[in-house]
């Protein structure tokens, strides 16, 4: 039977902070944040009863009643969904420490109470996962942060996985600190990394990021992107519009250049989400245009671009939803 629900809803877990939830995904009108495990720190999950919810919610979507947190969601689709109970699009998030100090980020603004959660490891309970079959590949397993690549366990995990056939992993870095075992992954065409520069030259990426790293990051995009082969192993360079900060073409015209000197070939394109969440019933065409102008720059350079959520809502016109 067909109807509208979403992969993360129906095969998806989501390592936060200190909960456990669906996905991560929060920047459209219903908010996400739908929980598996209101508290969560690494010890083992109970997979009868995270099922037993998680088969709760897709009911409400076969019934039609849209869970309210997924309204206005880019990743609910009408298709026939499968009944069985398993996990194939995971996402890691628990990480708090990060070795930048982005102007936008959330972790960043509410240091003190960032500073209080206590790290933990999700590789006994992923190796369990991977043991038990509750955790398949065929989706996606993706990484963000705080900055996946200082946690103690990241290169056993990405091993871990890798070892076991997920072919389709994603690392949102902040690129300061280079992995042997990302590298090693986009070798063999499983990995790709995400990293987020938003910018085109020192003085815009000192501005945002609050470090000075800027060829540090440009260094390790290239030994990434000398790593890319064909198939899903790549190197993405990331753009998040931040407005009155690096909002213009210049800058975006900068970072294009800079990522084709370093050998990358793939884009991706985010708004940032706080200004979005606060904005998203009057954001002006000016943002709308920009968008289109990454795409079209993207296109004429052969490039591919990815839009993230915020940046898709928009170019899909699903930022008032
Ligand atoms: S519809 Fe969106 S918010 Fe709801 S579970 Fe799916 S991805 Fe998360
Ligand atoms: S790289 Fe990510 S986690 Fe680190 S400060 Fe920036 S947004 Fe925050």
């Amino acid at each position: 039977m067909k109807y509208l629900s979403c992969r993360y809803i129906e095969h998806g877990m989501d390592f936060e902070h200190t909960r456990l939830e669906t996905c991560c995904f929060t920047c459209h009108s219903g908010g996400g944040k739908i929980t598996l495990k209101k508290e969560y720190a690494g010890e083992p999950i109970d997979w009868e009863k995270l099922f037993e919810l998680k088969r709760k919610y897709r009911i409400e979507h076969r019934n039609g009643n849209l869970m309210p947190n997924c309204v206005g969601c880019v990743f609910l689709e009408e298709k026939e969904w499968d009944e069985e109970d398993y996990i194939n699009f995971l996402q890691f998030n628990y990480w708090v420490a990060c070795n930048s100090k982005c102007s936008y980020c959330y972790e960043v603004q509410n240091k003190k109470m960032f500073e209080k959660i206590k790290p933990y490891d999700s590789v006994p309970v992923v190796k369990e996962m991977i043991e038990k079959k509750i955790l398949r590949p065929g989706g996606e397993v993706s990484f963000g942060g705080g900055e996946p690549t200082i946690a103690p366990e990241f290169e056993a995990l990405i091993n871990l996985l890798t070892e076991n056939g997920f072919q389709n992993m994603r690392i949102h870095s902040s690129g300061i600190k280079f992995s042997p075992a990302i590298e090693q992954a986009i070798r063999r065409g499983v990995l790709n990394v995400v990293i987020s520069i938003d910018s085109g030259c020192e003085k815009t990426y000192k501005k945002i990021k609050n470090v000075n790293a800027y060829k540090k990051v440009l260094e390790n995009m290239a030994k990434y992107a000398t790593a890319n082969k064909n198939g899903y192993g790549l190197m993405t360079s990331k753009y998040i519009i931040i407005p009155n900060v690096n909002d213009n073409r210049k800058e975006i015209d900068m970072w294009i250049d800079s990522v084709r000197n370093v050998g990358g070939r793939w884009l991706a394109l985010d708004i940032e989400d706080v200004w979005y969440k606060v904005n998203r019933a009057t954001i002006s065409s000016y943002y709308l245009d920009l968008v289109n102008y990454v795409i079209d720059k993207a296109n004429a350079f052969d490039m591919k671009i990815e839009l993230y959520d915020r940046a898709r809502g928009l170019k899909e016109g699903k930022n008032q939803l």
